[in-house]
Parts: structure tokens; sequence; C-alpha cells
């Protein structure tokens, strides 16, 4: 569990899961700071990165730098799929992946996951511009537990995206080797999940492990690197997988141009960024392709 240490000036996100290490932003205003049933929720206006949502201590989005994070874990599997239709998104109640998710024309529903509405609420008052499009008309809120729902709904889904906080509390079984065979279960044929991949600065033991399990239950699973510079280490993990062995999930489908992108709003995913993503450094490579042993 997070302390994070806040003072007259700086959040300091302090975690024993990268001890000795810490992000800080300086604080302008605290705006919320409440217990929910699930977690603490805490939003700040920063001084520098807007307002920030932290969950038990540690950062979740900011409203500078989130768009980094909310097209890479979104446009990966999207730009994988041939057709999204109908999208599931687990967590990620500050709405930001549902605003990429809905700048596909083909998408008619998006369904929202999320345990604790209370991170619904907040978002919809303090982070606008990533809540505002939970209101559009292809949303369906479901407030519960991201593991029961895909355990009942089987075969519904083209695209899945797991935009869960670290493993601790209500995210704890988002990282079983379970959740991933029931995510499996809940896809249509040629359907892609991606979920977010944790930091290999921090996490490699995790997120080998993670990717293990995937390995058991789809025929491809790639690892892909972000930057996001109030992310623990400043780079954030994506894990995409697909149900069709035919599919090279490292090239994307559409090729937008900068017009196209323009018109999408999109400023930091790209058709180029899509295919250099998955090109790791080699300590990351080793660790997640060989048996060999954890080291940095
Ligand atoms: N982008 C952030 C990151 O990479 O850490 C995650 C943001 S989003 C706010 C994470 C959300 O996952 C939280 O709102 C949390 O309540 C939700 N969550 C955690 N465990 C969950 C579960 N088992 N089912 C559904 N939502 C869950």
């Amino acid at each position: 569990m997070s302390q994070s240490h806040i003072d007259r000036t700086w959040f300091r996100e302090v975690n024993t899961a990268w001890d000795g290490y810490s992000v800080s932003l300086g604080i302008e205003e605290i705006l919320y700071d409440e217990k929910s049933k699930y977690q603490d929720i805490m939003v700040f206006k920063s001084t520098s990165f807007g307002n920030v949502l932290v969950l038990d201590g540690t950062i979740q989005c900011t409203e500078r730098d989130e768009f980094t994070y909310q097209e890479m874990i979104s446009h990966l599997p999207l730009n994988s799929h041939p057709n999204p239709v109908k999208v599931l998104v687990i967590g990620g109640g500050d709405g930001g992946v549902v605003r990429e998710v809905l700048k596909y024309s083909s998408v008619e529903n998006v369904t929202l996951c999320e345990i604790d509405e209370k991170v619904i609420e907040v978002s919809k008052q303090f982070i606008p511009s990533m809540s505002s499009c939970l209101s559009d008309p292809r949303v369906t809120i479901h407030c519960g537990d991201g593991i029961s729902y895909v355990t009942e709904h089987t075969e519904e889904f083209d695209v899945i995206i797991t935009d869960a906080s670290d493993p601790v509390g209500p995210a704890e079984g988002l990282y079983e080797l379970t959740f991933y065979e029931k995510l499996k279960n809940a896809l249509r044929p040629d359907g892609v999940i991606c979920c977010q991949g944790e930091t290999p600065w921090f996490d490699l033991p995790l997120i080998k492990n993670v990717i293990g399990y995937c390995r058991q239950c789809f025929p491809t699973v790639e690892y892909a690197l972000g930057n996001t510079p109030t992310y623990t280490g400043g780079s954030i993990g994506y894990i995409l997988c697909g149900t069709n062995p035919a599919r090279d999930l490292k090239i994307p489908i559409r090729h937008f141009n900068d017009v196209e992108l323009d018109a999408m709003n999109i400023k930091y995913y790209s058709p180029e960024i899509h295919q250099s993503a998955f090109v790791l450094p080699r300590f990351v490579k080793k660790v997640l392709t060989e048996e060999v042993n954890i080291v940095i």
C-alpha cells in the first residue's frame, strides 16, 4: 500500500514496490480526499500537470500526460482488430480509455466495468476532459468487479481493455491466470485484449508472470512500451494478446495519416509508434523472451 507523503507543497508517491524512488508533483490545491468502499481517492490541482487522480497513494492519471497512456492502451488493440464493434473496458473509471474507443465509428457499444463508482463520480467532477465522454449514448456503465463481469459474459466482445490500477486491493485478481482465461472466453472470434503492463524498471517479475499466463491462453502475445512522465520510471508497458494466430499484432491495420490523426485528436499514438513500441530494450527483451534471471 502506498503511503504518499504530502507536505505543504509536494505530493510524493512513496511505495514499497519501488523502494527508494519517488515521483513528486507540486500541489496547488487538494480538491478531493476521501476513502471509498475500495480505496483512498484523492484529486489535487498540481502546479504543472493539471488535475491529478490518485488512488491509494498511486498516481492514476494527470490532465497533462494522460493522453500518452489512454491512446496507447486503446489504439494498440483497436488498430489490431479489423472491425471493432463491441468493446469492454475493465477499470478505467476516469473515462480516458472510453474516450479513445469512441473515436472508432465501427464501435456500436463500449461497456465500462469499474468496481468503484466513486472514481467515476470524482472523475466527472474534476477531470471532465477524460470523463465527459461517459455520457455518450454508445457507453454502458456497469459498476462491479471486472472478474465477475467477464465470467458472466462469454463470446461477446471484439476488444477488451483492462485499464487496471496496480495489483493491490481490488485490482489484485486482474493479474492472475484465471482472469486471462476468462478474458479469452469473453472474446468473439478474432478478438484482441490489451492490459496495463506495469513498468520494466520495477515490475519485471510481475510482467514476466503475466505474459506467461497470457501465453497459456492466447496464440499471440506481445509487449509494448510507451512513455508517461508521471508513471513510475517514466515508462509503462502494454500487454497485447490476440486470438487469431495469423495476425501480427505488431503491425497496425489502419495506417492513419497526420490529417486523420489530427481529426481524431490523437497526439501520441501513430502507426509508426505502434510498430516501434514493440522494439524493446535488450534487458527487457532478454527477460521476457528467455529463461533468464531478472537482473536490473
Ligand atoms: N491508468 C491507470 C494505471 O495505469 O494505473 C489506471 C486508471 S483507472 C482509474 C484504474 C481503475 O481500476 C480504478 O478506478 C479502480 O477502481 C479500477 N479497478 C480496480 N480493480 C478493479 C476490478 N477488479 N474490477 C473493475 N475495476 C477495477
